[in-house]
This record gives structure tokens, C-alpha cells and sequence, in this order.
């Protein structure tokens, strides 16, 4: 049976973080779904459309590799789609702090799925989404923390 993960988070945008974690996983899993969440409360930069687009280029040569998204529990989509595996990346202690506690609830929530976490290597521990985020809202030039394949100039964010 193939070992499927679900990488799920808001990548908003998709960073070198993101890509580096992804791709030390498919050294442990067959395929590995990057899902993007949709939640309607949370307003995002990027739309979702945007976000899909973003990671497909960087992975469009991985056929082990998906895009998708979902809206509501990320466990009631692993269970919907038969996955086992929910794979995250860990930066900080605060990073843990916040993994850890949504890792327990999802294990009283859907006991057969287990959270898997990869540390990030330490040129990637102060990438972070919100600001590679302001950086681009404010006019910076926020390439050097996105993988290569994606070009900001090409995207419009929402604001
Ligand atoms: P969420 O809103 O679910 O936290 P993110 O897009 O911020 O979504 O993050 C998705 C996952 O990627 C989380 O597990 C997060 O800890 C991890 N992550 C974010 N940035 C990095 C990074 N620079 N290095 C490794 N993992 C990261």
C-alpha cells in the first residue's frame, strides 16, 4: 500500500521553507498532497487559485507530488480522501508548542492518523509566510525566500 501524506497549510505565499520540507518528504512518503486550506474566515493575500498555481511550478515536474485544497478539518479531509499521514514543518519551540497541541486533538479526533514532523534545516528557520508577505505588500523584494520557479512579479495578491 502506498504511503500517501497530506502537507496541509494556508501558503500564503509557498516558501523555500515549505518547498524544503515537502521535498525531504518524499524520501519517506510515495506521494505527498500539498493542500491548501480554505477558510473562508480567514482572509488570505493570495487566492487560493493563486496559492495552487504557485505550488504546481514548483513541483510541476514531481508526479509524486499533488495540489489540492479543502475547507474545514484538515482530518475530516485526510478521512475522506483515505490518508494516514499528515506531515508538518517545525521552525521554533513556539512552532512545537502550536504543532503539538493541534497534533493531540487531531489524534483524539481521528486516532488512526498520525502527524509527522520534519525540522527544518536552520537557513530556513526565520522563513516565514506573513513576512515574505509584508515584505511584498510593502514593495520589497521577497524572491530570495520563495523557490525559484516562482516569479512574485507575475502574481497579484488580493489587497
Ligand atoms: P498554517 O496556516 O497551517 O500554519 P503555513 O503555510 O504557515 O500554514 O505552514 C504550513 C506548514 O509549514 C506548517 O507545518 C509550518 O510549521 C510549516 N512551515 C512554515 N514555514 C516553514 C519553514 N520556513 N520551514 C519549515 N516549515 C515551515
Amino acid at each position: 500500500m502506498k504511503r500517501i501524506a497530506v502537507f496541509p497549510g494556508s501558503f500564503d505565499p509557498f516558501t523555500i521553507g515549505h518547498e524544503g520540507i515537502v521535498r525531504r518528504a518524499l524520501g519517506i512518503f510515495d506521494e505527498i498532497i500539498i493542500a491548501v486550506g480554505a477558510n473562508a474566515l480567514k482572509k488570505s493575500y493570495y487566492s487560493l487559485a493563486t496559492r495552487k498555481e504557485m505550488i504546481s511550478l514548483v513541483f510541476r515536474d514531481e508526479p509524486r507530488i499533488r495540489v489540492a485544497h479543502y475547507e474545514g478539518l484538515t482530518v475530516d479531509y485526510c478521512k475522506a480522501q483515505g490518508i494516514r499521514y499528515l506531515l508538518r514543518g517545525l521552525r521554533t519551540a513556539a512552532d512545537f508548542e502550536f504543532e503539538r497541541a493541534i497534533a493531540q486533538s487531531n489524534k483524539v479526533l481521528a486516532p488512526d492518523i498520525e502527524s509527522v514532523f520534519l525540522l527544518t534545516i536552520p537557513e530556513h528557520s526565520h522563513i516565514n509566510s506573513t513576512i515574505v508577505r509584508d515584505i511584498i505588500r510593502s514593495g520589497g523584494d521577497a524572491s530570495v525566500f520563495v523557490p525559484a520557479s516562482i516569479d512574485l512579479t507575475r502574481f497579484r495578491g488580493e489587497e
